[in-house]
C-alpha cells in the first residue's frame, strides 16, 4: 500500500504565521491517521522576500506548538534536500524536459511589453494578461533569440479551451474552465522557478499523497493539476482547509490581527490551548467536545468532520480555553514552572533591569514600571490616546504611519525605533517630543510616562507592538482603507503633512 505522506510548505517570508501551525495540524493528524508521514518544506523561491531568520522562527514556532515533522530541512529524509533553494538544478531539469516535449515554451517579453499588454487587457476587459504572443515562435526564431542571450521566462502552453476537473477532498468537485487560467511562469528569468512550478515538482518527487493547505490556495490548483497532466505523474488529493477569518469576517491579516505565532507565546498563551483552540477552527469533534489533549485529537481525527465554510478566530473562545488549561492542566507547581518558563526568569529580567534600575524607590516599583510588559492588552482611554493639539483621525494616522515603518524592521531595534519615531515627526512635520512621544507611550505602555521607550519596545517585540498599535488604532474608531492608503502614498512621497486635521504643533 502506498504510504500517506503529507507536508508543510511554508514561504520564510514573514513573521511566522499562526496559520502555518493550524495547517501543520491536520497534515499531521491526517498521516498519523494512516501511519505516514508529515514533511516540512522550506519554500524560499522568492529570492527578495524570504530570509534566514523567517525560516529560523517557522522552525522555531512550530516547534513551540510542540507539532514535529518526520521529514525536514534540520533533519533530513530521504527525499532531501527539503528547503528549495538548494534543488535549484531539478527544477532547471524538469522545465527543460516540458520545453522540449512541446508542453512549455520559452517566453522572451520584456517588462516593456508586459505592462502594455496588461493595459490592453484591462482596456479590453480581458481576465488574462499575458497574451501569449511567444508561444508559437518558430525554432529559428527561438535559436537567434538564445544566440544573442535575450532573457526569458518558460512558460506553460496551457490548453486554450476545455476544463479542469477535480475532486476537493474537503471542497467536492471544482469546475474551473482553460480559457481562465493563464500561461503561467513556471520558470523565471534568473532561473528561479516559481511557486507553482516548484510547488508541484516537490510535491511529486517527494511523493506527497494529500495536498492539505489553505483555501487560499484552490484557485492556484487547476494550474498545478495541469502541471501533473503535462509531466503525465500521478496527481496526490487536494484538501483545502477553511480559511481562518478576522472579526471582519475576512482572511486572518496582520494589518488587523495578531497572526504571529510569537505574539501568541509571548502575551502567555499555553502552546496545547492554542494548538487546541486551532483543532476547533473548521473541525468538529463527534461528540462536539472542544477540549482534549492533542494525542486525543490525533487518535480520534476524523477528516470527514472538517468543515468547508470559514472559521472565525475568536481571540476571546482562545482566552477562555487557555483559562481553561491553567485551571486544569497545571497544578500550581506546573504553573510557576511555566511563569518560569515565559517571563519570570533570570534572562528575561536582565533585559528590564537597565531600564528601572535607577526609577525605584522601593523593590515594589518594579511592578508599576512593568505592568505593560507583562499584560496582554492595555486598557485605552480617548484622553491617552489623543494629546490635546491632535485630533482623533491625526493619532490614528500616526500610529498608523508609524506602524508602516517598524513593519520594515525584521526585528525591532531601539535605536531604530527611534529614528523611525523621527521619521514620522518630520514627514508630518509636528514636535517629536510633544506629539510623537506622548502618543508612542500611550500606545505601547497605556501612560504617558514609563522606562525608556524604544527599549521597551524592543524587549516586548514586533509581534506585541503591532498588536498594540492595532488595538489603539481600532480604539481610536479604526482607520478606513482609504485613509491607509493615502498614509502609504504619503510615505512613498516622504510627506504626510496634508493628512492631518488639526493645528500642528
Ligand atoms: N509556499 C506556500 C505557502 O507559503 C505553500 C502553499 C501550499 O501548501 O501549496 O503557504
Amino acid at each position: 500500500m502506498t504510504q500517506i505522506r503529507t507536508r508543510i510548505a511554508p514561504s520564510p517570508t514573514g513573521d511566522p504565521h499562526v496559520g502555518t501551525i493550524y495547517i501543520s495540524i491536520f497534515n499531521l493528524a491526517f498521516a498519523k491517521k494512516y501511519g505516514g508521514k508529515f514533511i516540512l518544506r522550506i519554500e524560499d523561491t522568492d529570492q527578495t522576500r524570504s530570509r534566514p531568520i523567517y525560516e529560523e522562527n517557522i522552525f522555531k514556532s512550530i516547534k513551540w506548538a510542540n507539532v514535529h515533522w518526520d521529514e525536514g530541512p534540520d533533519i533530513g529524509g530521504a527525499y532531501g534536500p527539503y528547503r528549495q533553494s538548494e534543488r535549484l538544478s531539478i527544477y532547471k531539469k524538469y522545465a527543460e524536459k516540458l520545453v522540449e516535449n512541446g508542453k512549455a515554451y520559452r517566453c522572451f517579453a520584456t517588462k516593456d511589453e508586459l505592462d502594455e499588454m496588461r493595459q490592453v487587457a484591462k482596456k479590453m476587459g480581458k481576465r488574462l494578461g499575458y497574451d501569449r504572443r511567444y508561444r508559437n515562435l518558430s525554432e529559428e526564431e527561438i535559436a537567434k533569440r538564445l544566440k544573442e542571450k535575450q532573457s526569458y521566462v518558460i512558460r506553460l502552453k496551457v490548453p486554450l479551451t476545455g476544463e479542469c476537473i477535480f475532486e476537493d477532498g474537503i471542497k467536492g468537485q471544482i469546475v474551473t474552465p482553460l480559457a481562465d487560467v493563464d500561461d503561467q511562469v513556471l520558470m523565471k528569468s534568473d532561473g528561479f522557478p516559481t511557486y507553482h512550478f516548484a510547488n508541484v515538482v516537490d510535491d511529486h518527487l517527494m511523493k506527497i499523497t494529500h495536498v492539505i493547505r489553505g483555501d487560499e490556495w484552490v484557485s492556484s490548483t487547476p494550474k498545478h493539476i495541469l502541471l501533473y497532466e503535462s509531466f503525465g505523474w500521478d496527481k496526490p488529493v487536494f484538501m483545502h482547509m477553511p480559511l481562518l477569518l478576522g472579526k471582519d469576517g475576512r482572511k486572518l491579516s496582520k494589518r488587523k490581527n495578531p497572526t504571529s505565532t510569537f505574539y501568541f507565546k509571548d502575551s502567555g498563551y499555553l502552546p496545547d490551548a492554542l494548538v487546541n483552540f486551532l483543532t476547533l477552527m473548521g473541525y468538529s469533534t463527534k461528540d462536539e467536545k472542544e477540549i482534549y489533549t492533542f494525542d486525543d485529537f490525533l487518535k480520534n481525527f476524523d477528516p470527514t468532520r472538517i468543515g468547508t465554510s470559514g472559521a472565525f478566530f475568536d481571540i476571546q473562545k482562545l482566552d477562555w480555553l487557555n483559562q481553561q488549561y491553567i485551571i486544569n492542566t497545571l497544578s500550581e507547581k506546573d504553573l510557576l514552572a511555566k511563569l518560569k518558563a515565559w517571563q519570570f526568569n533570570d534572562d528575561f529580567f536582565e533585559k528590564l533591569l537597565p531600564l528601572c534600575h535607577t526609577r525605584m524607590k522601593t523593590l515594589g516599583d518594579f511592578i508599576a514600571l512593568f505592568d505593560f510588559i507583562f499584560v496582554k492588552d492595555i486598557n485605552y482611554t480617548d484622553e491617552l490616546l489623543t494629546p490635546k493639539s491632535l485630533a482623533k483621525a491625526d493619532s490614528q494616522i500616526i500610529l498608523y504611519a508609524m506602524m508602516l515603518l517598524l513593519e520594515k524592521q525584521d526585528v525591532l531595534e531601539a535605536s531604530k525605533i527611534e529614528k523611525a519615531s523621527h521619521e514620522v515627526a518630520d514627514l508630518f512635520k509636528i514636535n517629536h517630543k510633544k506629539i510623537v512621544m506622548p502618543l508612542l507611550f500611550a500606545t505601547v505602555m497605556g501612560k504617558r510616562f514609563g522606562p525608556p521607550l524604544f527599549k521597551s519596545c524592543e524587549i516586548l517585540k514586533k509581534d506585541r507592538v503591532r498588536a498594540r498599535f492595532l488595538n489603539a488604532i481600532e480604539f481610536l474608531g479604526g482607520i478606513s482603507n482609504k485613509k491607509i492608503s493615502s498614509i502609504k502614498d504619503g510615505l512613498e512621497k516622504k510627506d504626510l503633512t496634508e493628512l492631518l486635521l488639526k493645528a500642528k504643533a
